[in-house]
């Protein structure tokens, strides 16, 4: 089945797609600039990596989950190498027999959701659109794929020396115990795979779309008007509401409380229902606060021309 590709990780992409993970790290998963330096360096000497959707890969392609794992603070002074993705897709070819089709992101927040497209950029390999969590996380098996059943096993380690270890263990948890001692005497951080499975797989056993998620919101960053608030002093109210495009009145004296929308679905925000419902239509029917009749919002701030009704994917407002 011939390939095709979502879109390309060009450099505008890469920059949106930091900016992106490091909110869907929320602190975790690395930093999300050094490795954006390595991705834009990887994509400028190899070429752009094409971005595939799960679908669009035979049932049986080899998808290699990886990324860092040890300390943050030691990846961001113990650089690779450049080897490191090399050894670990060999070694894993050599361990389960198959050809790797595809690099994905262990966890998509922070750094490591911009490591393999720099790993995949140098092996020429695409990176598929999923990730393990949707956000980062601190242990080996708190990942969709553990959830979903599939084996952690084999897995491997290398750090920029050349030292490669293959793990197998009896369940996660063990994986992780094993896998962070290890990482301690690589000296803090090395480079890893577990988890690896094939796109049939994947499509259930992934959180799919969260690389284009976190470009959607590096994108939304970016175009945001007005500053970011003041983390030593917040403004009064909730504190997006200087550069919130549907911030009305209330939302600059009163703090929206975390509450309830959908079951399992927090959000702390005036707005939500509105937003959750798809009545948010932009410039001419977003409730202005600059509207004479005193009803409502910022329409002027740069309102999308319509928002739509969020499907159950989690990337509402502010949800948690
Ligand atoms: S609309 Fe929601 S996110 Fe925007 S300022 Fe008001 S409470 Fe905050």
């Amino acid at each position: 089945m011939p390939v095709t590709m979502k879109r390309l990780l060009d450099p505008d992409s890469l920059r949106a797609l930091s900016r992106g993970c490091a909110i869907l790290g929320a602190g975790g998963g690395g930093d999300a600039y050094v490795t954006l330096l390595q991705a834009l360096q990887a994509t400028e000497d190899f070429g752009p990596v094409p971005l595939v959707d799960l679908d669009e890969l035979p049932d049986d392609a080899l998808i290699m989950p990886c990324g860092g794992i040890g300390a943050t603070t030691v990846i961001l002074e113990k650089s690779e190498n450049g080897d490191e993705r090399a050894r670990l897709r060999e070694h894993l070819q050599f361990l389960t027999g198959r050809r790797v089709a595809a690099l994905m992101s262990a966890e998509i927040g922070g750094g490591n959701g911009l490591l393999p497209i720099t790993w995949a950029a140098r092996i020429g390999l695409p990176v598929v659109d999923a990730d393990g969590m949707g956000r980062a996380f601190p242990e080996v098996p708190q990942v969709a794929m553990h959830l979903a059943g599939i084996p952690v096993s084999p897995a491997v380690m290398t750090d920029e020396r050349g030292n490669l270890v293959v793990f197998r263990t009896i369940s996660g948890h063990w994986m992780e115990r094993l896998e962070r001692a290890a990482a301690v005497e690589f000296g803090g951080a090395a480079a890893s795979t577990e988890f690896s499975l094939t796109a049939a797989q994947a499509r259930g056993a992934t959180v799919r779309n969260s690389v284009s998620l976190a470009i959607r919101i590096g994108e939304a960053i970016a175009g945001a008007g007005g500053e970011p608030p003041d983390a030593t002093s917040p403004p009064p109210g909730c504190v997006f509401h200087p550069r919130c495009p549907l911030a009305v009145d209330r939302c600059a004296t009163e703090a929206p409380k975390l509450r309830t929308v959908r079951p399992a679905r927090l959000v702390a925000c005036h707005r939500a229902e509105e937003v959750l419902a798809g009545a948010m239509t932009g410039a001419g029917q977003s409730l202005g606060r600059s509207r004479p009749d005193g009803a409502g919002g910022l329409a002027a701030k740069g309102a999308p021309a319509a928002w739509p009704a969020p499907a159950d994917s989690g990337d509402g407002p502010r949800a948690s």
